[in-house]
Formats: C-alpha cells, structure tokens, sequence
C-alpha cells in the first residue's frame, strides 16, 4: 500500500477525552475514531489488526475443534425472560423494541441464543460434545465507558459454547479452551496471567480470566509466588486474624463528637483501626424499582469491603444494590448514620465480616448521634443473619491457601471462561437423549475474548513515548519503506524495488512517498508502529539503505537485497507470534 493513496489521519495531540496510553495512541495514530461515548470505528490499519487477532483466534478455536457460526446481534426478549437474565442484566442491557412494541435487546453476551439452537437442534448423546463460536458485536450501555476500546458500549467479542453429556466432558471442553486462550494471547504478544475468577450473572461455579498485565488495567489480582495461587481480587478468599482470647470487657458508650469516620473515631479515641468495627449501608431493591430490604454489613476498620462477595452473599444482582439513602435507612432500622454499630439495629438484615466473631473488644457506633460503644464483642452484644468473608484482600495478606503474604498486581481482563453446568440448559430446556434413552441436561460451558479489547491491551504493553510498537503477529503492516526525499529519482527507484520485492515474497508493505518532509514520515512511522522500517536516502545510488526494527534504537546500513531479506527472516520468526507457542499443526 502507498500511504499517498491511503486515507490517513494522525492527530498531534490526543483528544482530552483520552487518558491512557492505547488510547491516545490509538486515536493519534488514526486507527480508531470516536463516534459517541464508549462507541468507536475502526480506520483501515486499525481494522487490520482487528482482523488479525481474529484470525488468530480463529485459527486456535479451529484447532481445537470449535465451529465458526454467526448469530445476529438482535435478541428476543423472550429468550432472556426464559433464563430470568432479563432483569438480572439490568441497565447494561440495550433493550430496544420493535413498531409492534415487541421487546429486544442489542446481545451483551449469547448463552441464551447458543443454547436455544442446542435445544432446537441436538436431541441425542451421539451430537455431543460441541462448541460453536462467533466473532460478533456485543452492545453493553457500561455505567462509565472509558479508555476507548477498553470499555466500549459497542465491541467484537469471540464468544464460544461447549456442550457436553456430563461434568467430565465440561472439565476437558474447559481445558481445551483454556489452552486456546493462553495460545491466543500469547500470539498476540500480551504478558498476561490466567487468574481464578467470580461468575458474577453469568452463573455457574468455575471462572478463569485472561488478565493482560498493566497498571493502567481495571482489574485487580492477587497471587501467590508460594503456592501459584492466583485470583482476581474480588474473587480471592481471606484469612481472618486468629480470634482472641482476651476476655470481654464491659460494654460502655463513648462521647465521641463529630466522628464519622473510622480513621476520626480511632484517631479521637487513640486506637488503632482494627480496633473498630466499620458500618457499610445498602439498599436492596425489588425488580419494580422500590427498596426490598436494607443491609448493613460490619467488617474490622482496617478492612475494605468486597462487593462481589456481598452481592453473592445476597444472591441478588449488581444492579440491585445500591447505597442507601441516609434518611430513609435510619427511618426503618434505628441507624445514625456515621455512628452506625451493630447494636440494636431492627428491620435490616445484618451480615458480619467472619473475622468479627474472633475478634474482641472493638469499638462501634452506638447509632445515637456522636456516640460509640467501645468493647462491643460478638455473640454477647449482636449478631448476624449470615457471617462470611467480605473483605477485601489486600497485598501483603496471608495467602488462602498455603498463607504466604500474596502480592497484588492490575491488569485488563481480555478473556473470561465459565463452567456453566446445566443453569442454562435447565432454565432453557436443553436436554439429550443419552444411551439408555433417559433425558439428561446438557452441561455448558461459556468463553470470550474481547476482541477489540485485546487489541488495546496490545498497545497498552507495546509502546514508547514515539508511539506503538505492534508485535508482527497483530501488525498492520510489517514493513516500511520510506523514501526520504520526494521526488528523487534514485531513491524512489529503490524504494520502489524493495517495496516490489517484499510484497512480491508475501510481506505486508507500505511505501511512504508521500511529498512530505523526512522527519514527518519516520514520526508517523514510529506512531504506526509498523515492527520494520527501511529508509531510502541519499545512499540509494549506492544500493545502501537503513534497515531497522521499531523495537531498536540502532539503525544499520545494508544492500537493498540484504535488508529484504532480513526483513523476511524477520517477519517469518515473528508472524506466528512469540516463538514459543510454536505453530498450531493445521495452521501453514
Ligand atoms: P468487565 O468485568 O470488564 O466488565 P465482563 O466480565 O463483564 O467484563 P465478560 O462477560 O466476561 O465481560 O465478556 C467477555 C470478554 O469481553 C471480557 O473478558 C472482555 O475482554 C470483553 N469485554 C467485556 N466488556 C467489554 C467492554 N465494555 N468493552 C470491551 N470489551 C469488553
Ligand atoms: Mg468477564
């Protein structure tokens, strides 16, 4: 491709919008263009590289004997009522109707589409297993869409669906996938980690995430170079602090003004903070929108709460809970709010941190307005509807499994994998016939890869101040070769021969001879960042050129023949991603 005929836009400065590097870089470079929040088109070489790691997750789902299909994007409500999703995916679902008023939703995900085929369509154990897949657009109406591509409203998302008779089946469907995904993300260059997640609506009790490695990530997770545990931190478990044996001391209220804070209380009181206990407030609501109940959960000061574990303690979803409004909760259950304890609270359900029943002595609010209860201990001054883990793991926590200290580290989710089990196929009415005639659920399993997602995690890891630096595997082009000066007749020649040359022996070229000055063209270079550049300049009439790798600061002078040639071994090392996945066996 000669970039004077090819549509490109490079922007000097990013779009105040933009605040991480894939970002930035992205929109600076062309390859993406905001259309509205969260809502993004791809320019033609950003939608090369999107093709790429199509093509690689294609080639790896192939592989492993998934098939290719293509479901529509627009969904009858129907469906989603049957598996109870339709309120359960509350206001990220874009639901929109048709002129007759019938109700569809913009798919955010396609169990309920994939296991409707099933259930059409599969009858008897001798159809299974089988997994279907789908490269398509996902619509989700995110609460903050942000980071371009990262959190986008509209995305690709590979979605694939194991059906198998039984567990077993399931287990080795989600081993299949799981290999797919390390090759995947390996190919396209990411540093990432495969960590224990939570299922969240999607159900289901065994998850794994593909979380590429940077601090720019939403995501956080722990792990433990002890043991190799590794989880996200929401899904991690913890360990409490051993309990106490000190002995109760009398409880006693406190005069404690203006504290409405746990670090104000223990500062006034000259206590630590996990000598208090800390109050959280929460509302549930009911599917019509009105407040069903109110929580309130207690947890050691010094903690954080956990979310997702206090919304699978609930069993009710995300969208659900929300902070409860001070008036209202103090109304119904005696709190103040600020000064809220465990003690005599009604008409609330009260769920403890398990770490507080061991722990003696604490200091809480007195719900009575500047005042706390100071050695308040559990079983002799309150309790709880449901004692369980809901605090948040921290660096430097005992592992939950072998009790090392775990480290922390952020990242941004590119892949999710489930074991479904039979929620959808039961909800749904998927079952096949097996050897003896019996009806049995069919077991499912559920696996995506953020497509367009991936593509800026790639850029996130892959850059420098100048710009990206695209891994050939996911390159828009491989090589560059630029002429320096416009309109010579020695350069252009050569440049014209190599750029020949190359794509003639399969490389993906583009020659810049564009009439622009030389430093414009190697910083739109490098803000491409094609992984081979070979410049073009006064040497040409000696046959020498400027061989160098976006990677490298050094450039080397070379024959135009050596520097193809190298540009071949290059490209030919690195097309199939890092050298280590090797080449998947049905893959020329
Ligand atoms: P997140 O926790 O980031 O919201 P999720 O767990 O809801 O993601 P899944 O339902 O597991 O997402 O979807 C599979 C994959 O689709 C994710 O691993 C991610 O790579 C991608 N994905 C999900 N939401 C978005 C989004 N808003 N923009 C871009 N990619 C997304
Ligand atoms: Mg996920």
């Amino acid at each position: 491709m000669r970039l004077s005929r090819m549509h490109i836009n490079t922007l000097r400065e990013a779009p105040a919008e933009a605040e991480i590097p894939s970002h930035i870089l992205l929109l600076r470079s062309g390859m993406i263009r905001r259309l509205a929040s969260g809502v993004y088109g791809f320019m033609p070489m950003g939608f090369r590289s999107v093709r790429k790691i199509e093509a690689i997750v294609r080639q790896e789902m192939d592989a492993k004997g998934a098939q290719e299909i293509h479901m529509s994007a627009i969904q009858p409500a129907e469906l989603w009522k049957e598996s109870g999703r339709w309120y359960v995916m509350g206001p990220e679902m874009w639901r929109v109707k048709d002129r007759r008023e019938r109700e569809f939703c913009l798919g955010p995900t396609h169990e309920e589409i994939f296991t409707d085929i099933v259930r059409n369509e599969v009858s008897s154990y001798r159809q299974l297993p089988m997994n279907l897949y789908q490269i398509q657009t996902k619509y989700r109406d995110e609460a903050r869409p942000r980071f371009g591509l990262m959190r986008a409203r509209e995305f690709v998302m590979k979605d694939a669906y194991s059906f198998d008779r039984d567990r077993a089946g399931l287990d080795r469907s989600y081993e299949e996938m799981f290999d797919a995904y390390v090759r995947v993300f390996t190919r396209c260059g990411l540093r990432f980690r495969a960590v224990e997640a939570d299922s969240g609506t999607m159900g289901g009790n065994a998850s794994h995430e593909f979380q590429a490695l940077a601090e720019s990530g939403e995501s956080e997770m722990v792990y433990c170079d002890a043991c190799g545990m590794a989880a996200t931190t929401e899904r991690a478990r913890t360990v409490d602090a051993p309990a106490e044996e000190t002995a109760m001391l009398p409880a006693e209220t406190v005069y404690t003004p203006g504290t409405r804070t746990i670090e104000e209380v223990a500062a006034y009181l000259g206590l630590a903070t996990d000598r208090t206990i800390k109050a959280l407030l929460f509302a549930v609501l009911g599917e019509e929108g009105a407040v069903s109940e109110y929580v309130i959960a207690f947890i050691r000061g010094d903690h954080e709460l956990n979310m997702t574990k206090l919304i699978n303690c609930l069993g009710v979803p995300e969208h659900a809970v929300v902070f409860a409004e001070e008036a209202d909760i103090e109304a119904v259950t005696g709190c103040v709010c600020g000064f809220t304890g465990p003690m005599g609270l009604h008409d609330c359900r009260v769920i403890a941190d398990s770490e507080l029943p061991g722990q003696r002595n604490l200091c809480a609010g007195a719900n009575k307005a500047d005042h706390h209860i100071k050695n308040v201990n559990y079983g002799r001054d309150y309790s709880a509807a449901h004692v369980t883990d809901l605090k948040l793991i921290r660096e430097g926590d005992p592992c939950p499994v072998c009790g090392a200290p775990v480290r922390t580290a952020r990242g941004v989710e590119v892949g999710q994998i489930y074991k479904l089990g039979t929620k959808y196929s039961e909800s749904l009415g998927a079952y096949y016939k097996d050897e003896n005639m019996r009806d049995s659920p069919i077991v499912m399993g559920s696996y995506g890869i953020g497509v367009t997602r991936t593509l800026a995690a790639v850029v996130e890891q892959n850059h420098d101040a100048d710009g990206i630096l695209w891994p050939v595997s996911i390159a828009p082009y491989h090589v560059i070769v630029t002429i320096v000066k416009h309109g010579d007749a020695a350069q252009t020649a050569l440049a014209e021969r190599i750029y020949a040359a190359l794509a003639d022996a399969g490389a993906e070229v583009l020659l810049d001879d564009r009439d622009e000055r030389a430093g414009v063209k190697f910083k739109d270079a490098d803000l491409f960042g094609i992984p081979v550049r070979i410049t073009v300049g006064k040497k040409a009439d000696g046959d020498i050129v400027e061989y160098k790798l976006r990677r490298e600061k050094a450039a080397v002078e070379k024959s135009s023949a050596e520097a193809v040639a190298e540009a071949l071994r290059f490209i030919e090392a690195e097309r199939f991603g890092p050298a280590k996945t090797g080449r998947p066996a049905d893959v020329s």
